[in-house]
Parts: C-alpha cells; sequence; structure tokens
C-alpha cells in the first residue's frame, strides 16, 4: 500500500533544511509569556512590554526587546532566560535584537499584568506623560495601597528592593509596601 502524499513527514531529521520554520511566531508568544520578569515574579516579559517583536525566518528566532530602565541589572538575566527558555523548547538560535527608541515605560503593561502586581502585594505604576519622547519622571496621582486600595498614602524612599520600585507607607492600614515606579 502507498502513503497518502501529504503526510507528515517523520523521517526529516531536526535541523534538517526545510522550507518552513518549524515554529509560528504565535508559539514563541506563548512561550515567552512563561518567562518571568526576576524581580517581579509575577510578570511575564510580555505583560511587562519588554518584548515588541517576534520574528520566525528559515535560520532562526529574532526577539525585540526593549530594555526596562535603563541600566537595570535585571535585563541581562532576562536576555539569558529568553535564550534558554525558547532553548529549552528547542527552538534556536535565537538572536535578541535591542531597540531603544521608543523608550519603554510602565503604559505598556496590560491593566492584568497590573492587577497581578497589585495581587502581588506591589502598587502599580500609575500613567506617565510623554512630551516630545521625553518620559515625566513625576507619578500622576496618588499611589493606591494594593492591602486596602486606599489613596491615603505617603512615599518614603524613591529606591526599594530594587531601583523599579519605590517605598510607600499607607496611613488607612498602617502597612509600608513597594510600588513600581512608573516611567
Ligand atoms: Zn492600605
Amino acid at each position: 500500500m502507498r502513503e497518502p502524499a501529504l503526510r507528515a513527514r517523520p523521517e526529516r531529521s531536526e535541523g534538517s533544511p526545510t522550507d518552513e520554520p518549524a515554529v509560528t511566531a504565535d508559539a514563541v508568544w506563548e512561550l515567552l509569556d512563561q518567562v518571568m520578569d526576576p524581580e517581579v515574579p509575577v510578570l511575564s516579559v510580555v505583560a511587562l512590554g519588554i518584548v515588541r517583536d517576534v520574528r520566525v525566518d528559515t535560520d532562526g528566532v529574532t526577539v525585540v526587546i526593549t530594555p526596562t530602565y535603563s541600566g537595570c541589572p535585571a535585563m541581562q538575566v532576562i536576555e539569558h532566560d529568553i535564550v534558554s527558555g525558547l532553548a529549552a523548547h528547542g527552538i534556536e538560535p535565537v538572536r535578541l535584537e535591542t531597540v531603544f527608541n521608543p523608550a519603554w515605560t510602565t503604559d505598556w503593561m496590560s491593566d492584568e499584568a497590573k492587577a497581578k502586581l497589585v495581587a502581588y502585594g506591589i502598587a502599580a505604576p500609575g500613567k506617565t506623560e510623554r512630551d516630545d519622547g521625553l518620559v515625566t519622571l513625576t507619578r500622576r496621582g496618588a499611589v493606591t495601597c494594593p492591602y486596602c486600595q486606599s489613596t491615603k498614602t505617603t512615599v518614603k524612599s524613591e529606591f526599594g528592593s530594587t531601583a523599579c520600585k519605590s517605598i510607600h507607607y499607607c496611613e488607612s492600614c498602617k502597612q509600608p509596601f513597594e510600588g513600581f515606579k512608573a516611567i
């Protein structure tokens, strides 16, 4: 009996030249959504808005990223985790392309991501204002306490456990908490 012509070709060994990429961009996005930020382990690099684009070619995958805070030490870890996270699923080589413009902003975080942040006990960043491509560093409006949702909060320090977080105090529930800085 003859095999049907359009069957999958299991005899094709991995790494052999093919006309089509072995993986789709959607599949790569899904895997990247499992790569968590080392400083905020409830948020993936996708939820944070770090991953800007994914391109799949016959010779590999290109992930376009925009770093969060400049000089953020976590970026090296994030880059490593992206490459190794995809390699763990047989996706390689992975090229990282870093795009600095437009600069990353906390506005790229989805509402779902901000909700996860609050559930984790970190105040979500407020909206930012951008003029002529410059990011306004001032936080707009009061920071909401992640525990009791009170806006009666004060800033205790601009630097928390990591450079991207600040320390606040809630006058209502008398608890200190960290906030993700809006940039
Ligand atoms: Zn509170």
